[in-house]
């Protein structure tokens, strides 16, 4: 077992050493945050060991996946995010997003007043339960909330309010979603794919001070589709 934790946490290194490399991890935020979170506590259980490779992996038969982590790293350092954010995330899969999320906004180190909070969405009734206990058991269920639900209506679902400081959708969709724009605040960002096919555009949209929203393409990418009222299945 001391063996199997040891060579884990060489695989962890170097992969971090390489996403630094690559310039997928940029800040030290992110770094910190990448070190702290066990991705192999929210991985299905038989493919643990593959948890420090540079891939997606099923989760078990629901047909989805957790991110490639060069994937996960450059979605939390393109949301440029700081210490007290409240966050929502359309998409918990197994839970691993939505702790790193957690990590850059309510660091363990720090104190929990100053903490924000992730508001995370599942629609798969499987990978909720699946989520909430990855999450719990690597003490995340004090950052992390996980909600059962179509996230594309956002959170309250068709909530008209400004609430959330940044978005990050992890499933491809038609179009941004109507609520999520509406539930972004002023000078907030929301990040996610937009698309159909294998490759999908991964955009991030800036809502202004003055309540402008502005679209910028990233880069192609490969996620799930997006289900619910404002995805491809419904
Ligand atoms: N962020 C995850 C991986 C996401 S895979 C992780 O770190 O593991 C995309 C997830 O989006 C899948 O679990 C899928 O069930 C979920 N999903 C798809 N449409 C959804 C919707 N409308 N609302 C909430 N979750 C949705």
């Amino acid at each position: 077992m001391i063996e199997m934790d040891e060579e884990l946490r060489r695989k962890k290194y170097r992969l971090v050493n390489r996403l630094i490399r690559e310039g997928y991890l940029r800040s030290s935020r992110c770094v910190k945050a990448f070190l702290k979170v066990p991705r192999e506590r929210f991985i299905w259980p038989g493919y643990e060991s593959m948890a420090y490779h540079d891939s997606p992996l099923p989760l078990g038969d629901t047909g989805q996946t957790i991110s490639a982590p060069h994937m996960c790293a450059y979605l939390i350092e393109c949301l440029n995010l700081v210490e007290g954010l409240k966050v929502l995330e359309i998409g918990t899969g197994s839970g691993y997003q939505a702790a790193l999320l957690a990590e850059c906004v309510a660091p363990s180190d720090r104190d929990p007043d100053k903490w924000g909070h992730v508001y995370t969405i599942e629609i798969n009734e499987e990978l909720v339960e699946f989520a909430k206990r990855n999450l719990e058991r690597c003490g995340y269920s004090n950052r992390v909330t996980v909600i059962r639900g179509d996230g594309s209506l956002g959170w309250p679902p068709q909530s008209d309010e400004e609430i959330y400081d940044r978005i990050l959708l992890t499933a491809a969709a038609p179009t941004i979603p109507k609520p999520l724009i509406k539930q972004l605040k002023k000078g907030g960002y929301l990040v996610g794919p937009l698309g159909k096919g294998y490759l999908q555009d991964l955009v991030r949209v800036n809502k202004d001070l003055d309540g402008v929203v502005r679209e910028e393409n990233l880069l192609k990418v490969a996620f799930v589709p997006l289900r619910g009222r404002w995805g491809w299945i419904k």
